[in-house]
C-alpha cells in the first residue's frame, strides 16, 4: 500500500493543478511554498518533506475539497497508511497532526483565529473547532506536535499567488534522501 516517491511525484503532476480549496493558489504551489518556508526557516529535511506532503490527502481523493463542502474531509489522515514504510514518523506525524495544530493555535494564541483565511475558518468548524485548555495541553505533549505547529504556521502563509519557489524536482531529491 506504500506509495513510491515516483507515485507521489505523479500525483503532484497529475492533480497538483487543482486549486487549494478556495484559495488563489494550486495544490502544487501550496505544497512548494510550504516546503520552501520550512527550508528558509532551517527546518530538518523530514519537516520540509512533511510540509511538502501535508495536504497529500487532497490529491489522494478524487474530488478537490470545496468551501461549500460541509463535511470534514479528514485529509490529514488519508496519506498516513500510504507513507508508512516510506518515511519516518518525523515526516508522517506532523502531517497527521497539522489540523490539530490549528485547533491548538486557535486555543492558545490570541489573534491566531482572526488571521485565518475564510476557508480555513470554515474547515476549522468542521474539524471540531478550537481545542479547550485540557485538549490543547494534551496535544502539545504528543510527539511531533511542536513540529506540526511549525508546519501549520507555514501552511497558513503558503498561499501567495505567483510566488517563485524551487521546482518539484528539488524536493523529490530531498524525499529520496529522507526515505527509509
Ligand atoms: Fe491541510
Ligand atoms: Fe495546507
Amino acid at each position: 500500500m506504500a506509495l513510491a516517491i515516483e507515485d507521489i511525484t505523479a500525483l503532484f503532476e497529475s492533480r497538483g493543478a487543482q486549486l487549494y480549496g478556495s484559495e488563489a493558489v494550486s495544490q502544487l504551489d501550496h505544497a512548494l511554498q510550504c516546503a520552501q518556508l520550512a527550508e528558509h526557516w532551517g527546518a530538518q529535511p523530514e519537516l520540509v518533506i512533511a510540509s511538502l506532503l501535508h495536504d497529500l490527502g487532497h490529491l489522494l481523493v478524487d474530488q478537490p475539497h470545496e468551501i461549500d463542502n460541509d463535511t470534514d474531509d479528514v485529509h490529514q489522515f488519508i496519506p498516513v497508511p500510504f507513507l508508512r514504510g516510506v518515511f519516518s514518523d518525523a515526516v508522517i506525524e506532523p502531517i497527521r497532526l497539522h489540523v490539530d495544530a490549528k485547533r491548538y493555535l486557535c486555543a492558545t494564541e490570541a489573534g491566531y483565529w482572526e488571521h485565518l483565511s475564510p476557508a480555513s475558518k470554515h474547515s476549522l468548524e468542521l474539524q471540531g473547532g478550537p481545542f479547550d485548555a485540557d485538549a490543547a495541553l494534551a496535544f502539545i505533549a504528543r510527539p511531533h506536535a511542536t513540529e506540526a505547529v511549525l508546519l501549520r504556521r507555514w501552511d497558513d502563509l503558503a498561499k501567495t499567488p505567483g510566488l517563485p519557489t524551487p521546482g518539484l524536482a528539488h524536493y523529490v531529491r530531498l524525499m529520496r534522501d529522507c526515505s527509509l
